[in-house]
């Protein structure tokens, strides 16, 4: 009745105006609130590590971790989850899409912090060592690498003062470039064009590997990583893959299926195939797959 009678006066639209706008001034300061309360937020990865061992063996262990994303809190991406990574051997994460694959290696590089475990780098805690010493030591090379504009041996030495060719060499011998490097005509001091557009995709991923072997990593991540020759990469450091094509990784020394947030099966290739289980059978898939879409 009182909107009828507002509706009806022409005082009725003023005073309607008015509601609006105090209607959309409340939203505003709700929307203001909720602002400043973001800002108030304490950050949830915390800078405060202080660690720097000069000695690291690169021994990760994923310690019971429980994780959702702080987007969608009431979805577990990850749940009981342990694993343990060696030094000197290569782990490969395979498991249908969406198992948590790439969520445990968002976790290894601290971008999110679980809600319950912890990670373990070499027995204490990732979160106890210093910000800038842990990104150092632990590395991920991406599916697709960023390079700029500049030369492959400026790409590889990348924000490292006084880098002598001879590092870079050694860097791009052991990520498997320096044979391709070696046969261009201007070798390291190519350019590698507009965010690397000179280069194959396999190229840029060897020299984004260079880049990343040069700093000297304990923990090197891969993700879907097609180059062969990836097990001589790191003779003593911890290799962790994200694989999507089990063909390539067949020789990792461990291979840990991950589906729905949870380690389901775990061993060498001929282990888990002898087991005839999860592995054996997403192969079969996969494999199928493959040969229909040829
Ligand atoms: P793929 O093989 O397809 O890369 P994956 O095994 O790496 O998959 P994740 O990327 O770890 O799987 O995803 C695990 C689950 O978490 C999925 O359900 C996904 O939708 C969800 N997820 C991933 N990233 C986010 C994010 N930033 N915010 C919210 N949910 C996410």
């Amino acid at each position: 009745l009182v909107s009828f009678i507002l509706y009806q006066s022409n005082m009725g639209t003023n005073i309607r105006t008015l509601i609006y706008i105090f209607g959309d001034m409340l939203n505003s300061v709700g929307a203001a609130g909720k602002v400043f309360e973001y800002l108030d937020r304490e950050p949830q990865i915390s800078n405060k590590g202080t660690l720097q061992p000069e000695t690291l063996t690169g021994h990760v262990h994923f310690h019971n971790l429980s994780f959702s994303y702080p987007t969608r809190q009431e979805r577990k991406v990850l749940q009981g989850f342990s694993l343990e990574l060696r030094p000197g051997q290569l782990t490969a994460l395979v498991g249908p899409s969406g198992g948590g694959k790439s969520t445990c290696v968002s976790l290894l590089e601290r971008f999110y912090q679980p809600q319950q475990g912890e990670i373990l780098l070499d027995g204490q805690p990732l979160h106890s060592y210093q910000h800038h010493y842990l990104h150092r030591k632990v590395a991920m090379v991406g599916q697709e690498p960023v390079l700029f504009s500049g030369s492959i041996k400026d790409n590889i030495a990348y924000g490292l003062a006084d880098c002598s060719l001879e590092r870079v060499q050694e860097a791009a011998r052991r990520a498997n470039a320096h044979s391709f490097i070696s046969q261009l005509e201007k070798g390291y001091d190519t350019d590698v064009g507009e965010r690397g557009g000179q280069m194959s995709g396999g190229e840029k991923q060897r020299i984004a590997i260079a880049r990343a072997l040069i700093r000297e990593p304990q923990v090197l991540i891969l993700d879907e990583v097609t180059s062969a020759g990836f097990t001589q990469i790191c003779p003593s450091q911890t290799l962790l893959v994200i694989a999507h094509r089990l063909k390539t990784i067949e020789r990792a020394d461990q291979i840990v299926l991950i589906d729905q947030g949870t380690v389901l099966e775990q061993g060498t290739h001929q282990e888990l195939m002898d087991r005839k289980g999860s592995y054996y059978k997403l192969r079969e898939r996969l494999f199928t797959e493959d040969d229909t879409s040829h």
